[in-house]
């Protein structure tokens, strides 16, 4: 086989076949295919798509490509999630209790955050001492005794996409739906779980700008996942605002504590209840959706799985009483508010903006190597929707950084406010 003969078929718009694309990662990886031939092959991919079949394939030969782990061993229904990326997405910390508290396993692999958008291992980081590199035997200790356990992509996980995944950064091929649909789901595939739910993001703040395109994107991943006979559900929700009231690493897993015990924002509940509802009904725990979604909000409201979530952080070796002395122990030495200037319904709509904004002030990357501060981030103090008089506190900045006048200008780029009252509802779709 030679490159010049598939770059040709690309180029032409013919379907690529299995051996073809096999051929191409596995000569991509040993480099006997040059970067610079890769990119010219992403940007082909980039403008003339994929079939389902050469996207199906594309993500079995990721999966092929490293570590798969094994959790046949685990006894129960195995239940997975993930969220294409979003700004103050702190979900998977309220979900994998709620799950586990109905007796479903949890057995997640999660991701660190880098420039807007955060990432689960990062937050729970937040919890001195909290491992998230552990071995599969600690992994599966962990999942037994409490019934869940996150533990963060290793080095050898998927290697092809990680390499790809570089390249396109790099050469304006990151929003392809394919390339995108196959890197999430062989990801998602390394681990034998009988559910996934996918939370699609759509808007300023996500890859998927349109409705349009999270539907493309949603059809691309239920195509792979039919292929490997996983249920699959997809959630398409908002990204122009961000998700609940709290952005960066302690904010963030206080308000998924706070959710756990009945007093998280509305949005996030609504969010969280309906991934674990779908979830419920997935592994056959309900019938329908209403019944297992009134039962999840019963749970949050009670707060009688909150214990779950500090076994679990104890489990893997975190200090949990952080939380419970969260000022103690994440006092910062700069706050700001960031007051109306007008009276007016909150209106926020700009989550990109609000997460690059929190990565600034140290609560996340501009680069891989760049530390984070974890008490860092941004707090929305108003709702959206809710009507503010002018001079009331619309958000409060948090930071250990000298503040820099810019901020300011940045945090009042990210809402409106208006004389009509606009909510735009935190789940757009959903497709099963
Ligand atoms: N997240 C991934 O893991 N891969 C993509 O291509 C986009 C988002």
């Amino acid at each position: 086989m030679r490159f010049t003969d598939l770059i040709e078929k690309k180029k032409n718009q013919q379907q690529l076949t299995e051996a073809e694309i096999k051929w191409l990662i596995e000569n991509y990886l040993t480099e006997n295919v040059a970067d610079y031939q890769m990119a010219s092959m992403l940007m082909a991919i980039w403008f003339n798509g994929m079939t389902d079949e050469e996207t199906a394939i594309l993500t079995k030969t990721y999966v092929e490509s490293g570590i798969t782990y094994d959790v046949s061993d685990i006894v129960g229904f195995k239940a997975d999630k993930h969220s294409t990326g979003g700004v103050g997405d702190k979900t998977t910390l309220v979900f994998a209790p709620l799950v586990a508290s109905y007796g479903i396993k949890v057995c997640k692999l999660s991701g660190r955050g880098l420039g807007q958008t955060g990432g689960t291992i990062d937050k729970l980081e937040s919890f001195p001492g909290w491992k998230s590199e552990i071995s599969d035997q600690e992994f599966k200790e962990v999942i037994n005794k409490v019934g869940m356990s996150l533990m963060s992509q290793s080095q050898g996980l998927v290697p092809a996409d990680k390499k790809i995944y570089a390249l396109r950064d790099v050469t304006g091929t990151v929003d392809s739906i394919p390339l995108i649909a196959a890197s999430i789901m062989s990801k998602k595939l390394v681990i034998e779980n009988d559910s996934l739910i996918l939370d699609v993001k759509m808007g300023n703040g996500a890859f998927m700008k349109t409705l349009a395109e999270a539907e493309k994107l949603a059809q691309a991943m239920i195509g792979i996942a039919k292929q490997y006979n996983r249920q699959i559900a997809i959630m398409i929700t908002d990204m122009n605002k961000p998700l609940g009231k709290a952005i960066g690493n302690a904010l963030e897993v206080k308000e998924a504590w706070d959710s756990l015990n009945g007093q998280g924002p509305e949005d996030f509940n609504e969010l969280v209840a309906t991934a674990v509802a779908i979830t419920l009904v997935q592994a056959k725990l309900f019938k329908n959706f209403d019944q297992a979604y009134q039962s999840v909000c019963q749970k949050m409201q009670s707060g009688e799985t909150a214990h779950i979530f500090k076994e679990f952080v104890e489990a893997q070796h975190g200090d949990f009483s952080v939380i419970e002395n969260y000022e103690k122990h994440f006092s910062v030495n700069n706050t700001l508010e960031i007051k109306a200037m007008d009276s007016g319904y909150v209106s926020y709509t700009n989550a990109n903006e609000l997460g690059l904004l929190s990565m600034r002030l140290g609560a996340g990357r501009a680069t891989k190597e760049d530390s984070i501060d974890f008490a860092a981030g941004i707090y929305l103090n108003a709702d959206s929707g809710s009507f503010v008089n002018k001079g009331d506190v619309i958000m409060t900045l948090y930071t250990n950084k000298d503040i820099d006048p810019c901020w300011i200008d940045m945090a009042y780029q990210t809402f409106v406010l208006s004389k009509k009252q606009t909510k735009t509802p935190v789940i757009l779709k959903i497709i099963k």
